[in-house]
């Protein structure tokens, strides 16, 4: 793997990382000579490509660097090398930063299972989100309401809405609403929910939009369960009966 091999001892590639559908990128794993500084990237020609392309670097759960001299373990302001140029009069230069940090993707994160309260270990993601649903319900639920400490405690409470603000607050959401939400995302940025990211629904919004936002609004709104999003998103772009449609 001779990517890994250009910033040290390459160890694997991570499989999931070549089917992200949202980005031109390949995630790896290599052992580093943290003694040296990291790489921001490297002059690559990849295959069938004439000219020679600038590959960049990202780095996953980054310590603290040095935006000057691009080593591990301290910051820019504590360097030897900055401090030298800044006591000899001169401006010195911070080419690595915080640009050079991958966000860990959700592999670091994955839950693998869970263990209830009462012993039961779960393995599938639907376990895992009705646990989740009726933990969270339960938590915020009470099954006694005690009328006495409410008639204590609420009149001690002042109240921070205007008649005005609650109106506008319990309006309802609008198709424009959810069109802003949208733009309000970095294009490259998933939704996830779909795997597709923020730029196609952007991109597409004419076609999409007025779809998209009626799903959206029945569960703003109306209060509809929001894991039909999505079936209703298959169902566009896989309409039964016609030809099924390929997406990316
Ligand atoms: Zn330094």
């Amino acid at each position: 793997m001779k990517v890994g091999e250009w910033v040290g001892e390459y160890i694997d590639v991570y499989e999931d990382s070549l089917h992200e559908k949202w980005g031109p990128f390949i995630r790896i794993r290599v052992w580093i000579d943290i003694s040296h500084p990291l790489m921001r990237g490297k002059m690559a020609s990849l295959p069938n490509v004439r000219d020679e392309h600038w590959l960049e670097f990202r780095y996953e759960n980054l310590p603290i660097f040095c935006s000057h001299c691009g080593r591990l373990g301290h910051p820019f302001e504590k360097c030897i090398g900055f401090l030298e140029l800044v006591d000899n009069g001169v401006e010195p230069d911070l080419p690595f930063g915080p640009f050079m940090i991958a966000k860990a993707r959700h592999n670091t994160n994955k839950i693998k299972m869970l263990q209830t309260s009462d012993g039961n270990v779960l393995h599938t993601d639907v376990n895992f989100a009705t646990k989740a649903s009726s933990f969270f319900s339960q938590l915020f639920t009470t099954s006694v309401i005690d009328n006495d400490a409410l008639n204590v405690t609420l009149p001690a409470i002042t109240s921070s809405i205007t008649a005005d603000m609650n109106v506008s607050l319990l309006k309802d959401f609008t198709f424009a609403e959810v069109e802003d939400a949208l733009h309000s995302i970095a294009p490259h940025r998933s939704p996830s929910i779909d795997g597709m990211s923020a730029m196609f629904f952007q991109h597409h919004w004419d076609i999409v939009g007025p779809l998209v936002s009626k799903c959206v609004l029945q569960i703003l709104n109306d209060g509809a369960d929001i894991s039909a999003i999505n079936s209703a998103i298959n169902y566009h772009f896989n309409p039964q009966g016609g030809e099924s449609q390929t997406i990316g």
